[in-house]
């Protein structure tokens, strides 16, 4: 008999009190244990047989892991198990880093994002997760205790494919840090998916711009989801190179038309992917231009 969703496997629940001992534990595991925060990525692999941890390892009580910090001089630290609701409802969150709720906010559910995480969404490395293009174009850092000590990885450096990141056996993410964004920086995220909540971006396009000293007066980003193994940071030099018109983000809404290589399934053909990716860049950057004071 087939069963379309089964229970979950058993597994061993192991819960750390330190972050020595949590890493000690997982390093000593390699392939068997694995770190879990709001297990709402974890616990669906598990039931449907993907993943086959022996042991799963709760960091979330760990020390700092629920601290949300905003230093003006420094930027945003977010513990590692900071839900997403937390997260969007926190003032400095949106005041100083707007894109990063906006994105948060598109994630399944209300009720998902009481469990989901930002830590969880980077470390789980879906080309798909919504709100990595925030922590790309803010230029986020990763901070990481592992049986050496505590390091810091560049978001930008994060990803090695779907499901792959830096991190080795014994990493703990324990928060994400995002720097000051630039004076008068804006952004924009657009996410199209089958349906308004629930269910993962067929493409995501993260704009953010900002005024400096370029031709254009401006500089900007683009980060695209769904669209290659990794989510993809887009050049975007050309949008400083000479004054800003429509007709040059439309080059732009082509650049980024071909620099993805995405693939057929079941959410959307590649071809699909390829021409939303083009409006959506379009949109995005026409809004984040209109917010700069077009
Ligand atoms: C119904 C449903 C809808 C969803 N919709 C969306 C959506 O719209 N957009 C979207 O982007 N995602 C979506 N997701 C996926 C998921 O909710 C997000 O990726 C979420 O942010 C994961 O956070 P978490 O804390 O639950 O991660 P977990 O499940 O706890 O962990 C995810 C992965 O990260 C690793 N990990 C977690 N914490 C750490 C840590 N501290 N150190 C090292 N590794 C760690 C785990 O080992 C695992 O591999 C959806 C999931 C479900 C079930």
């Amino acid at each position: 008999m087939i069963t379309a969703h089964p229970g979950l496997p058993e597994f061993d629940y192991i819960r750390p009190t330190t972050l020595e001992e949590a890493s000690n534990f997982l390093a000593q595991h390699p392939g068997e244990a694995r770190a879990f925060i709001g297990g709402t990525d974890t616990f669906v692999r598990m039931r449907d047989g993907a993943w086959q941890d022996k042991y799963l390892v709760d960091v979330k009580g760990l020390p700092g892991m629920n601290d949300l910090t905003f230093i003006p001089a420094v930027g945003l630290r977010v513990g590692a198990a900071v839900n997403m609701n937390r997260l969007i409802a926190s003032p400095e969150v949106k005041e100083h880093y707007p894109l990063l709720a906006e994105a948060a906010h598109t994630v399944a559910s209300y009720q998902l994002r009481t469990r989901a995480t930002i830590a969880g969404n980077i470390c789980n490395a879906s080309p798909a997760g919504d709100t990595i293009g925030a922590g790309l174009v803010y230029d986020a850092k990763i901070h990481v205790h592992g049986v050496e000590g505590d390091r810091v990885e560049a978001l930008r450096a994060f990803f090695k494919g779907p499901g792959k990141t830096v991190l080795k056996p014994g990493d703990i993410v324990t928060a994400v840090e995002y720097p000051r964004p630039p004076q008068g920086a804006q952004g924009k995220y657009i996410k199209l998916g089958r349906n308004a909540i629930g269910d993962l971006a067929i493409v995501g396009v993260t704009a953010f711009g900002y005024p400096d000293r370029t031709s254009s007066g401006y500089r900007f980003l683009v980060v695209l989801a769904s669209v290659a193994p990794t989510p993809l940071l887009i050049d975007m030099t050309l949008l400083s190179e000479k004054p800003l018109t429509p007709e040059l983000i439309d080059e732009a809404a082509h650049v980024a038309m071909n620099s993805v290589k995405p693939i057929d399934d079941v959410r959307g053909s590649a071809r699909y992917r390829s021409l939303m990716v083009r409006n959506m860049t379009r949109n995005a950057l026409t809004e984040v231009w209109k917010k700069l004071g077009r």
